[in-house]
């Protein structure tokens, strides 16, 4: 048994514990400012749907004021035609001017009940609108909470991997260049567990026998030895059935 294999491998399994926090923290530094400009555009899409409606309302009211404009407009004319009626009240004119009437104050309040009806959907539409800028109001408040503790969990975040960085200069201290090449090698390839135990003489990152000759050379650990199936460095934990970091030495 060769006591720097041991140590090589202790130190790489350190490494791999360290990388993989270091991927997720990373991650999470990625994802975060991604998860901001996410609830921003929430926001913003609420907020502009909401003014897009407030718009229509207007062009709605204005339309509404403008047929109100001509209904009075209608109702003037037709009490000028029933003045005028006053004076003629015999002969054909008269008769004439009679149905006029009729059938302009008809129409007249078929135009108003149409307005009463179009006034009740514009006062929902208002009704609806408050309703949701109450709502929006609401939730920007929350999503701008949410945004502030994402943006400081970035900080945190940040001194994490400075922190991750730093133990991982540590570690690599006293592996080779080459060492470091391959385990990077292999990390790329199969991304976890670049070193992993065999036991009963599988390898537990791929759950492949390695083959016998090789397993017992793992067993005597005077060198490091890869899987041929995954290519993962394998170590050999003395039958502890718990498979722990080997010990230096
Ligand atoms: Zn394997």
């Amino acid at each position: 048994m060769d006591p720097n294999v041991q140590i090589i491998i202790k130190k790489l399994i350190e490494l791999q514990l360290l990388d993989r926090e270091l991927v997720e923290s990373e991650r999470k530094h990625r994802e975060n400012p991604r998860k901001v400009s996410e609830l921003e555009e929430k926001i913003r899409s609420q907020r502009e749907k909401i003014e897009s409606e407030k718009e229509l309302l207007k062009n709605l009211e204005l339309e509404q004021h403008q047929k109100e404009n001509d209904l009075k407009y209608r109702e003037d004319k037709t009490k000028r035609v029933e003045a005028k009626i006053r004076a003629v009240r015999t002969g054909k004119e008269y008769q004439a001017l009679l149905r006029e009437i009729a059938l302009t104050k008809k129409e007249n309040n078929e135009i108003e009940e149409q307005l009463i009806r179009r006034m009740e959907e514009l006062e929902q539409i208002r009704m609806g609108l408050v309703g949701q800028e109450e709502a929006l109001k609401k939730g920007e408040v929350e999503v701008l909470a949410e945004i502030q503790k994402l943006q400081q969990d970035v900080e945190g975040i940040e001194v994490q991997i400075d922190r991750l960085q730093a133990q991982r200069a540590v570690i690599t201290v006293g592996l080779q260049k080459t060492m470091l090449e391959r385990y990077r090698r292999i990390r790329d390839r199969v991304s976890w567990n670049v070193v992993i135990e065999v036991k009963g003489g599988i390898c537990q990152g791929c759950f492949v026998n390695v083959p016998p000759q090789l397993f017992n050379e793992v067993i005597r650990s005077d060198s490091l030895y890869q899987c041929p199936n995954c290519q993962r460095i394998i170590f050999y934990d003395g039958g502890n059935p718990g498979g722990r970091t080997p010990e230096a030495g």
